[in-house]
């Protein structure tokens, strides 16, 4: 185990963690930035987003949180604060634990530790994707078109004019499809409940109805397609029935990557979600949350961006505390 005492570690390479490393950095504080494994990069959300065009100044990235992202790295290395930052490239933690004088000690995704005063938990979280034909890889190519949409506030606009399908049986798929409907009007919207009974409260039901919106409960067994996934067609059924929609949406819930937060029993929601304070702060001193693993917060980049900001000036307005204690104390 290495002896040093870092101030902070930043777990995650995503939107809140490469901002919570940019601000403790920017803050003139010590950091050690884990941003994941290649197994845990290509099961973030980070990876799979293409591009953005629900912030201003992102239009031109393909891949709108990985280029600024990498921008960001590169320019942090080459900038006065470079001696401030240890980048542990291509490095994910297995595990955390506090020690006996309240350090995290942190494991490595190659078994090397470190200890660290405070961390910032960054993994955030993966749409549930719909299992076609027994995988779930037949909707990737749509996926990364971005024909097949997650996220409402991102990309419902891409809607707009077209015939849609929304995945999902739950409440929750409901209220996609009548958001969607009420914003943008599309001419067809379908729910596809993919062999799952419907599971919608009676006043959701009455919308859907006067709102025209179908609802199938049968399984899909196809996408129909062309040009990898650019050109959505429609969706085949078991009844053999083809459900024409030329953009979709999946709503069948999240995977939350909370289980680093669980090792350290900290306090989750009823869903798996860490609960924080308004920096970020959980139930264990010095772990902070930032990003789309936090409870009770919008999962979009710019809040992951501010989440993380909290935390690393609460950390830094800590570690400023404390410096100034031992200068008074030594006067
Ligand atoms: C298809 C899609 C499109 C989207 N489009 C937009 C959009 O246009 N605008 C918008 O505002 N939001 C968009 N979002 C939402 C946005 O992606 C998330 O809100 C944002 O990425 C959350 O940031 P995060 O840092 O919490 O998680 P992520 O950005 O997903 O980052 C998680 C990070 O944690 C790392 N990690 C995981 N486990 C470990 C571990 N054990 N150790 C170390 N690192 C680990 C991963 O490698 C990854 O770097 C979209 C989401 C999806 C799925």
């Amino acid at each position: 185990m290495t002896e040093k005492i870092y101030p902070v570690a930043v777990i995650g390479g995503g939107s809140a963690g490469i901002m919570a490393t940019l601000r403790c950095v920017l803050n003139n504080d010590e950091v050690l930035l884990f941003p994941g494994s290649p197994k845990d990069k290509k099961k973030s959300r980070a990876l799979w987003v293409r591009k953005i065009e629900n912030m201003p100044a992102h239009f031109n990235y393909k891949r709108g949180i990985e280029e600024p992202n990498l921008e960001t790295i590169k320019w942090i290395e080459s900038s006065e604060f470079a001696s401030k930052f240890h980048y542990q490239k291509n490095l994910g933690i297995t595990s955390i634990q506090k020690n006996a004088h309240g350090l995290f000690v942190l494991t490595d995704s190659k078994g090397a530790s470190y200890l660290s005063k405070n961390v910032i938990l960054c993994t955030g979280v993966m749409d549930v994707q719909p299992e076609i034909k027994g995988s779930i890889e037949t909707i990737f190519d749509y996926a990364n078109a971005q024909t097949v949409d997650y996220c409402l506030r991102c990309d419902g606009h891409h809607t707009l004019g077209k015939k849609t399908a929304i995945i999902g049986h739950g409440n929750g798929a409901a209220w996609v499809a009548i958001m969607l409907y009420e914003r943008y009007k599309q001419p067809e919207m379908t729910i596809l409940t993919h062999g799952k009974p419907a599971e919608f409260s009676e006043d959701t039901k009455k919308l859907l109805e006067l709102y025209k919106i179908r609802v199938l409960e049968n399984t899909i067994t196809e996408i129909q397609g062309e040009d990898k996934g650019k050109n959505l067609k429609g969706f085949v059924l078991d009844d053999g029935n083809i459900i024409q929609a030329e953009m979709s949406f999946v709503s069948l819930g999240m995977i939350i990557y909370n289980e680093l937060a669980k090792e350290l029993q900290v306090d989750l929601d009823d869903r798996g979600f860490v609960k924080t304070d308004e920096s970020g702060l959980t139930s264990v001193e010095g772990l902070y949350v930032a990003g789309d693993l936090r409870a009770n917060a919008k999962k979009q980049i710019y809040t992951a961006w501010d989440h993380a900001v909290n935390s690393a000036d609460a950390i830094n307005q800590k570690l400023r505390s404390e410096a100034r204690q031992q200068t008074l104390s030594n006067l």
